[in-house]
């Protein structure tokens, strides 16, 4: 059913990231790399974080979590697959 999406994970793709420009990337970096901190979860690929940590990023990149998602998905960081947007559909 077309509902498949609202249970779609955010999971970065740390490889992605960490070849990524520090000038673009760094907040996004530093902001996973807390998370990793937190957690203790250094050796992972990828990193699942909570949709309401895209909405805390998309402040920080002053865009709408929408463009946020286009723009991770551009950078390779995302997986075009995610369709992330679908989250704030009704918010
Ligand atoms: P917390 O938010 O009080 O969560 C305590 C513990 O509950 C977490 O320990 C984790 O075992 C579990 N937990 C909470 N929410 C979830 C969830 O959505 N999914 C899963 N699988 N488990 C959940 P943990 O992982 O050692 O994290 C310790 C603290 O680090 C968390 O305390 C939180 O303050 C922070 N943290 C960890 N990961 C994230 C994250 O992705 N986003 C944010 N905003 N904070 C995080
Ligand atoms: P999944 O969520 O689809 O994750 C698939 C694999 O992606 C995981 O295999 C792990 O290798 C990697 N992965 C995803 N998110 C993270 C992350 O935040 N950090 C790290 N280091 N790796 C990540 P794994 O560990 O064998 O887990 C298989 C499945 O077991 C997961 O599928 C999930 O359904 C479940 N699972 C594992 N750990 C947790 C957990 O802490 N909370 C919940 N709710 N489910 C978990
Ligand atoms: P997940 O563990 O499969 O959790 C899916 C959703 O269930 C979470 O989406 C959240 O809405 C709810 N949930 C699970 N555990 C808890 C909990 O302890 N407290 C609360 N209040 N809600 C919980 P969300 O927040 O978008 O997180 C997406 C994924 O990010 C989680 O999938 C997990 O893989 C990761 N994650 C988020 N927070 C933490 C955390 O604190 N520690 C760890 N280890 N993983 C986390």
């Amino acid at each position: 059913s077309s509902a498949v999406t609202k249970n779609t994970k955010i999971v970065l793709n740390l490889e992605s990231l960490g070849s990524l420009p520090a000038d673009e990337a760094g907040p996004l970096a530093r902001y996973a790399s807390t998370i990793q901190a937190q957690r203790h979860d250094y050796n992972g690929k990828v990193l699942s974080i909570r949709a309401e940590d895209l909405k805390s990023l998309a402040i920080i990149y002053d865009m709408s979590p929408d463009e946020l998602t286009t723009r991770l998905i551009e950078w390779g960081v995302l997986s075009p697959g995610a369709d992330v947007a679908s989250y704030f559909d009704d918010e």
